[in-house]
């Protein structure tokens, strides 16, 4: 299947099997009551199930429905499918996972025939793979792309959720998955004048889908997060000056990529199923384990040989193969933050330079790490330019440039990498309106509270494989979706067999999961740091330093996985259900009230 065989929003969309369907159809064998006149009466268009977003979650929880038979359907507002891999296209976009833990798992064909090309690949690659998934289990006919979900209301006397997209229409579903993303609710800086500026400007996020030429061009990048350390060497070595606006450094550790020969691909795919085993051990869903001796009961020297070793290696296991203290223990992550400062020091030549960008104020690991690949090189370069926003604060974006307190700097192009409205975002961004029209947004004001990040009470019938407080959030993504789209599925499957039209999880399991995020971000560094494990974000009311937010599970997978296991095998404890007959009862007098 092409491309563009996908629907644009308010196209045909009944559609099952390659068919395109008049009346509404309803697949499930054994399912709760349905009532397809009564949708046909209402005009609404009905699905039993509505993903929203067609990213890596989406893609495979429409996988696992259509395998089921169900009649689901996926809507999106990019323009194709791919999610953070269609948006994120800024030079330099890459997986710091590595590739072959990031793909899909579920099938061992596709496994065995894709070749990922690196180590860590680049965001074309990511989103042809994505593209090769969706087109192999033939899943483009249930996507509708450029079709945002503006409102979803839950109608609590039919049990259904109306859904509300941004060409007008209404449509109604028995159960809502919000396969959002994690960081899909890009943020702009709360500068003056960003509207004046004449040359190009875009959020990374934003970042056009045609080419972008900065031959010979003055740019400037507000920020130095994990996109920005992927960006700025890339962006470097085409434009004529960058000017990086810096207010807080970030630690960064080398990726080390490197190309995967055939050879190494078929290792790999020899050892998928240990590899696989692997990220299901471990607390973030890589390869790389903790080492487990104890910080203290080593020797500096062999610490510090360790950390040369690690800096050296790919990937994250600078972070994750380290000592467990570092998170935890501030005398540990202090000496190892100092040994990593040395680390910037002999990268950037320019000694006052070097100790810019040596951050102060949070360790090494407290905030997610980004991998780099020639980041502070880049700085030795001749034509990028670091202007640190503490010192000289932005005043305003001007007609011509970026004025700061002590001047104004001419560019052509200004790069927004300003990071996200993190994981609750883009759930506020929709009008969710759950029993006694209680809106989402109102009650998680101030942070979220989820059962396992997957329901919310008030809320039913809407989950999320990748909510909130699950451990999708602090684990390597996929593998943690993989766990939430194989759940959500499977709480549908037990609700279809045993007639069930609503579940919607307790108050006080809510409250008793939502307490024990909160604990487990205690004993851990990051409840200090400014980033987005904490919801931090100076663009968004309310989410300043200070107002934690407890927006992931840092319990890490194996605990997750065991906790939530223990509660589906113990009946779903803290999931109240409702069966079909008082629904199919509902439905009708809804149906008859709209008609009439
Ligand atoms: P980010 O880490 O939140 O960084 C945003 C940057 O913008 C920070 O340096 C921030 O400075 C700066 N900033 C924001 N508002 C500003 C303002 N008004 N004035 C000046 N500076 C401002 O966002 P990100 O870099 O997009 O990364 C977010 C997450 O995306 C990462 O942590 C990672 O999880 C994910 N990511 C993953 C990959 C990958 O897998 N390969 C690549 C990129 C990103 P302050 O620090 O002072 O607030």
């Amino acid at each position: 299947m092409g491309w563009e065989e996908g629907f644009r929003c308010g196209g045909a969309s009944r559609v099952r099997n390659g068919q395109t369907h008049s009346a509404p159809i309803f697949e499930v064998v054994d399912g709760p009551d349905q009532d397809p006149m009564v949708d046909a009466m209402a005009g609404n268009e009905h699905h039993e199930v509505i993903i929203i977003g067609a990213g890596v979650a989406g893609i495979y929880q429409i996988k696992r429905l259509a395998d089921l038979g169900v009649d689901a359907i996926v809507l999106d507002s990019g323009g194709d499918l791919g999610g953070t891999w269609y948006w994120n296209r800024y030079p330099g976009a890459r997986f710091d996972s590595e590739s072959y833990t990031y793909g899909y798992s579920f099938s061992k064909e596709l496994l065995d025939e894709w070749h990922w090309k690196e180590a860590f690949s680049s965001q074309p690659e990511n989103l042809k793979y994505l593209n090769h998934v969706a087109d192999k289990f033939d899943l483009r006919r249930y996507m509708q792309f450029d079709c945002r979900v503006e409102a979803a209301h839950f109608h609590e006397d039919e049990n259904r959720w109306h859904v509300f997209t941004s060409d007008g229409r209404e449509l109604t579903a028995r159960f809502v998955v919000m396969a959002l993303g994690l960081l899909s609710a890009p943020t702009m800086p709360r500068i003056e004048g960003v509207e004046d500026f004449e040359g190009e400007s875009f959020h990374t996020f934003h970042w056009p889908h045609e080419p972008v030429a900065l031959e010979g061009k003055r740019v400037g990048i507000i920020g130095t997060g994990a996109t920005a350390i992927q960006a700025i060497p890339v962006m470097a070595e085409e434009a004529a000056e960058l000017t990086v606006f810096q207010r807080r450094p970030n630690w960064a550790a080398p990726l080390n990529n490197y190309a995967i020969s055939d050879e190494t691909m078929a290792d790999i795919r020899a050892r998928y199923d240990e590899i696989f085993a692997t990220c299901a051990r471990t607390p973030g869903g890589f390869e790389h384990e903790p080492d487990r001796r104890g910080f203290w009961e080593v020797t500096r020297a062999e610490r510090e040989a360790m950390w040369t070793r690690l800096y050296a290696e790919p990937g994250f296991g600078i972070w994750l193969r380290n000592f467990t203290e570092i998170f935890t223990d501030e005398k540990a992550n202090a000496e190892f933050s100092a040994w990593f400062a040395n680390r910037i020091r002999e990268r950037v030549h320019d000694p006052e330079l070097a100790e810019k960008l040596i951050p102060r104020d949070h360790g090494v690991g407290v905030q997610r790490l980004p991998l780099e690949t020639n980041y502070f090189e880049a700085y030795n370069r001749g034509n990028v330019h670091l202007v640190d926003v503490s010192e000289t604060p932005i005043e305003r974006i001007t007609r011509t440039g970026i004025r700061t307190s002590v001047g104004d700097h001419h560019l052509d192009v200004i790069v927004y990498a300003t990071g996200f409205d993190a994981i609750t975002g883009s759930f506020d961004r929709i009008d969710i309106r759950g029993t006694g029209g209680r809106t989402l947004r109102e009650k998680w004001r101030d942070g979220p509270s989820t059962f396992f990040g997957m329901l919310v009470h008030g809320f039913p019938n809407l989950v999320m494989p990748t909510g909130p407080q699950s451990c999708s959030a602090s684990t390597n993504f996929p593998r943690g979706i993989e766990i939430g789209v194989d759940w959500v599925t499977d709480l549908l499957e037990f609700m279809w067999a045993n007639g069930h039209v609503r579940a919607e999880a307790t108050r006080e399991a809510e409250r008793e999961w939502t307490e024990h995020v909160t604990q487990m971000y205690a004993a851990m560094l990051l409840r200090k740091a400014r980033s987005w494990f904490t919801g931090y974000n100076s663009n968004v009311d309310g989410h300043e330093a200070g107002n934690v937010r407890y927006l992931v599970y840092t319990g890490g997978t194996p605990k997750f996985v065991k906790k939530i296991s223990e509660m589906t095998r113990n009946g779903y404890t803290g999931i109240t259900f409702e069966s079909g007959l008082s629904s199919a009862a509902a439905d009708a007098a809804a149906g008859a009230r709209r008609a009439g």
